[in-house]
């Protein structure tokens, strides 16, 4: 179950248990940081060889629709097209996405044969744009997976939010909201849900 306590809008995004094992992660200690390197190398290898998106950005005119993981390898540019599209529009800036979260968005459209796409209405943002979230609305976490470029906020044209936040959770990729509005949360932190 996804808890729906999110009614003033926004996006929490990170709970507070994650924002302390963070912490740890950051601090260094290799616990952690090993049982994170085993999980993603075995869902690495669970991924197909050719990857693709269909993603567009809400409010733009900016869209991503191809293949952007070929030959062992991302492709450096299509990943340049996609974070303009995954950028923080409010402060008008780009930063290279954690390709990671794209790997989870494409398995999520794989398992739902879904040829729709992923309208973006949060990527990146910047410390500055998530403080000020977070300043309007408590649930919005401080120290969110936006603000890594590893997380993003979407609906997916003609499906219904509650089943796709369920698929993506039972998938066990990363971290999963689901939000009131019908907005999912995505992103390639350790699996958990909210
Ligand atoms: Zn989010």
């Amino acid at each position: 179950m996804f808890h729906l306590f999110n009614r003033r809008g926004g996006c929490p995004c990170c709970d507070p248990e994650f924002a302390s094992r963070r912490e740890v992660l950051k601090a260094g200690i290799g616990v952690l940081a090993g049982t994170a390197l085993l999980s993603e190398s075995a869902v690495a290898a669970t991924l197909p060889s050719v990857r693709g998106l269909n993603a567009e950005r809400y409010g733009t005119e900016d869209s991503f629709n191809g293949v952007y993981f070929r030959d062992g390898k991302y492709d450096r540019e299509a990943l340049h097209k996609l974070d303009w599209v995954f950028r923080d529009l409010s402060a008008a800036e780009v930063t290279p996405m954690d390709p990671r979260l794209f790997d989870v968005l494409s398995s999520v459209a794989t398992r739902l044969e879904a040829t729709e796409p992923f309208t973006i209405s949060s990527g990146y943002r910047t410390p500055e744009h998530n403080a000020s979230n977070a300043r309007r609305s408590r649930a919005v976490s401080t120290v969110s997976l936006h603000m890594s470029g590893m997380a993003a906020d979407f609906r997916l044209q003609g499906r219904d939010g509650y089943g796709v936040a369920r698929l993506a959770a039972q998938m066990q990729m990363g971290g999963v909201g689901y939000y009131r509005q019908g907005f999912v949360h995505l992103d390639c932190g350790p699996p958990r849900r909210w």
